[in-house]
């Protein structure tokens, strides 16, 4: 059974569309990627499934977040408060953001499973070493005695890792955790929060621009372009044989070592802003494949594409 669904999810802010019909969902003990480059509403399906598009003065237009068999949308606030950090925990892209600069990093994450699993401070302090631990922090009580500006950003996002199981989830959100590190620390620290989700059976909603963590880490790929999912299946067979030409096109050009954060060669020109969006399929100016009822029909469906399948022509 899906733990978190998405089913036909719109978003607008003001009066702009950017998210328009999304559907996905995310099993228990499951790891799903999603994926697409920057600007096609990664974060902001990440902030409409925690129901937090209020911060950004997002709002849902059309379908329904489900956490557990439960509409969020029929939630009051304080129930859905309690359920981020408690049921499901969030693991933001910069961890700065993420930490209080001065309250001593073992103090942020013992709040967290005060609050949500109402331990004592001894109970808590403990818990939260033991946390430390499994994130392979050396000297773990020590380190939650530090100042956040003490530790490195590798540190600090196995903080925010810490913290956001603290609760004990049963999802975590994880919005490009490692977009702000080094390579090297970022593949430790992927590899770190993948184990853990494993070793513990948690659902994982892993967004990232990344396909060579999808093929490491996922075991379902949902592929977003322009505010809309292209594809979404199974990791393996979607890498045997992607569907959609965009999908093809990001397996194309996984990052290699080396090469700038954030960047995607090989796919030319850019995600449209959504003031832009074109008609018909959003990606015919940059597909390979496009012929002319592209520009014309929105393609339905998984993959969402008029010619899906087969080689670039
Ligand atoms: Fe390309 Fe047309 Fe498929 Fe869009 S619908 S991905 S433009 S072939
Ligand atoms: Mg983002």
């Amino acid at each position: 059974m899906s733990l978190l669904q998405l089913k036909d999810v719109s978003v607008s802010i003001g009066q702009v569309a950017l998210l328009d019909r999304i559907s996905l969902s995310v099993a228990k003990g499951e790891i799903l990627g999603l994926v697409g480059e920057s600007g096609s509403g990664k974060s902001l399906t990440a902030l409409a499934a925690m129901g937090l598009l209020p911060l950004i003065g997002g709002r849902i237009t059309g379908g329904a977040v489900a956490f557990d068999g439960k509409d969020m949308a029929a939630m009051t606030e304080a129930q859905r408060r309690s359920q981020r950090g408690g049921r499901i925990g969030f693991v933001t892209q910069n961890p700065m953001t993420a930490l209080d600069p001065v309250t001593r990093i073992g103090a942020q994450i013992d709040e967290v499973s005060r609050l949500h699993l109402g331990l004592t401070r001894a109970q808590a302090r403990a818990r939260t070493v033991d946390l430390l631990t499994q994130l392979r922090i050396p000297e773990a009580a020590t380190v939650a005695n530090a100042w956040p500006h003490q530790l490195s950003g590798g540190m600090k996002q196995r903080i925010v890792i810490a913290m956001a199981l603290a609760g004990d989830p049963d999802l975590i959100i994880a919005d490009e955790p490692t977009t702000a590190l080094d390579v090297t620390v970022q593949a430790q620290i992927i590899q770190i929060l993948g184990a853990l989700v494993r070793d513990r059976g948690l659902a994982l909603l892993l967004i990232t621009h990344d396909m060579g963590v999808v093929a490491q880490l996922c075991d379902r790929v949902a592929v977003l372009y322009a505010g809309r999912l292209a594809e979404e299946g199974p990791t393996a067979p979607i890498f045997a044989a992607p569907g959609h030409p965009y999908t093809r096109a990001l397996i194309g050009c996984i990052p290699t070592e080396g090469m700038a954060k954030g960047t995607l060669q090989g796919i030319p020109g850019t995600v449209p802003g959504a003031l832009t969006f074109p008609p018909g399929c959003r990606f015919h100016p940059r597909c390979p494949r496009a012929q002319a009822v592209c520009a014309t029909q929105t393609p339905q469906g998984n993959p969402a594409c008029h010619f899906p399948g087969g080689a670039d022509a």
